[in-house]
């Protein structure tokens, strides 16, 4: 063999040693416990990133190979690290408003509520607007006194808010308690009639007594939007902005990477869009329509994007609503609610027009998710579903919520390839009251059933509803793996999901009920590099020390977002 021929030889062995190299890792994490949540291999000790996406995942030793000169290196001093989380249904303006309002979810009377909003009123200008959140009268020590149906009259309230407007939000999301001045802006007094699918809840002489349930909030928040408005158009973005920066950090925080946002304006999408290119949005967003959108083929088609913004965002859903929420018995119900049975709840959009907008989305390629908590607003949109899927399973339509199921209809889900969207958190925050709302029987036969869904194949996806609720996936990882209510006791147990099927719920699950399980929701290669750092195994520890469980770091395409205090 000449000594050409041999150079050759070598020179095709490197060419096609290099066609197939070792990635150069930008980041390595090592010495994790790693829950990759990939069958394909389960468990491992070290990840490479190379870009935004995962290299290689194994042990340290062979990790380590990865490493170059430029190499970022993590030693994970053995915590756990898992894909980083996706919540499967939250609002994420409405979250960044919420973090800029007043919380009065620990507040324990009427009178506490009040005092809190007078010290705001002290410290903003006569005239803008004052926002306060989950509130609930059925967790405060003793009722208001006086109450309409057990809740407070706005009275106290105005007289400490003479010049400011204020609004509080129920818990439930689905009632608000607005002052005298917000009322007067708005233009509410006594002839004013109640809206289709609401209640202005009113005193025995007939006046509003502040409170406003289902579609009579509007009433009052399009004299806030109205206002808005008004305001020129870099103070609007300045105060949008401040918001995006609060979801955006406050998702970081609790170690998510993706964001089901459960509803955005055409304008909240444009305004990502810019926040994403800019570098300022950090949760990769995949977006619902919102529901009061005028929608045309033409529209769909331009706003449908599939991980655009370097993966920062995908439109491909629409949101609707067929009903309202428990709390306010809102949800529309096939028998009338237990403890009040003149009322079976509400339809809150008309189900031909939510028709209308599923086949204007099987058409242009969208998701629907409909929110629908009743057992009666369940089947309604389940055979809207079939009846424009015909059969087609391959769509991932969802349904959010999916929180009280008629037995027959459990099985419907998978029949029809539909996604239960859940929040596995309500059932432990709501889940002392609901037995008295529905009775025994509808509470233990179809109230969060996550393990009759999952037995009749169905697939779910998991979120929290923030800022309904807190938006923590540990917790609810914990109120899934539980269903422990706040008095100690258990919520009907048999429907817990396992450790393992509640982590997936809140990652893979999620994942896929976005058409992006190829992308996310596991550790493997190829797929993002979005890992949480947790302070423990969530799949080992003890039951009662989950809720201690700590984000310690969280990472969004290869690059560190967030780090606990004293992490290094
Ligand atoms: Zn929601």
């Amino acid at each position: 063999m000449s000594v050409f021929v041999k150079h050759g030889f070598w020179v095709l062995l490197l060419t096609l040693i290099s066609c197939s190299p070792q990635p150069e890792a930008d980041l390595i994490i090592y010495n994790a416990g790693v829950i990759t949540l990939d069958d394909a291999r389960p468990t491992a000790r070290a990840v490479a990133v190379s870009g935004d996406r995962i290299a290689a995942v194994g042990s340290d030793s062979l990790i380590l190979t990865y490493r170059t000169a430029k190499t970022e290196l993590i030693d994970a001093g053995g915590q756990t690290l898992i894909p980083g989380f996706i919540e499967g249904h939250a609002h994420f303006m409405g979250l960044g408003q919420a973090l800029l309002t007043i919380d009065l979810r620990a507040a324990q009377s009427w009178p506490e509520i009040v005092a809190l909003v007078d010290s705001a009123v002290q410290k903003s200008d006569p005239g803008t607007w004052i926002f306060g959140r989950g509130w609930h009268q059925e967790k405060w020590l003793r009722p208001p006194v006086p109450h309409v149906q057990g809740y407070p009259l706005h009275t106290s309230l105005s007289a400490v808010s003479p010049d400011n407007p204020v609004v509080l939000s129920h818990a439930s999301g689905h009632g608000i308690m607005a002052n005298q001045k917000a009322m007067a802006l708005a233009g509410v007094n006594r002839e004013t009639a109640t809206p289709d699918g609401g209640v202005i809840l009113r005193d025995a002489s007939g006046q509003p007594t502040g409170i406003f349930l289902e579609n009579a909030e509007a009433l009052i928040l399009q004299a806030y939007r109205r206002r808005q408005g008004e305001l020129p158009a870099d103070a609007r973005r300045a105060m949008r902005l401040k918001m995006l920066r609060a979801a955006t950090a406050h998702s970081l925080k609790n170690g998510i990477t993706g964001f089901h946002d459960a509803g955005a304006s055409f304008d909240d999408i444009d305004f990502f869009r810019q926040a994403a290119r800019s570098g300022e949005l950090k949760t990769r967003l995949w977006v619902m329509i919102a529901p009061n959108e005028r929608l045309t083929p033409d529209k769909l088609k331009r706003y449908r994007m599939v991980g655009a913004e370097n993966n920062m965002l995908t439109v491909r859903a629409i949101k609707q609503y067929a009903d309202g929420a428990l709390g306010s018995r809102g949800a529309w119900m096939l028998q009338p609610y237990s403890d009040r049975p003149g009322t079976s709840g509400q339809n809150t959009t008309p189900m031909d027009s939510i028709l209308k907008v599923a086949r204007l989305a099987y058409e242009a390629d969208y998701q629907v998710c409909t929110h629908a908590i009743g057992d009666r607003g369940n089947r309604e949109v389940l055979d809207i579903y079939e009846q424009v899927l015909r059969g087609d399973i391959s769509r991932r339509w969802r349904i959010e919520h999916a929180q009280h199921l008629a037995v027959a209809d459990i099985p419907r889900f998978a029949d029809l390839g539909v996604i239960a969207s859940v929040q596995t958190v309500h059932c432990t925050s709501d889940g002392l009251w609901v037995p008295a709302r529905i009775g025994e029987e509808r509470a233990r036969e179809g109230a969060y059933v996550w393990q009759k869904l999952l037995k009749s194949g169905a697939r779910l996806a998991n979120g929290t509803d923030a800022p309904v609720e807190r938006l923590s996936p540990l917790k609810n990882y914990y109120a899934a793996v539980t269903r422990r209510l706040s008095d100690g006791s258990v919520f009907f147990g048999d429907q817990k999901l396992t450790r393992e099927e509640a982590l997936k719920s809140l990652t893979l699950w999620n994942a896929y009920a976005a058409f992006e399980e190829k992308e996310k929701g596991s550790i493997t290669a190829g797929k993002l590099a979005d890992f949480t750092l947790l302070s423990a195994n969530p799949l080992t520890v003890p039951e009662e020390k989950i809720p201690a469980i700590r984000v310690l770091m969280t990472v969004l395409g290869g690059s560190v977002e967030y780090k606990a205090p004293g992490q290094n």
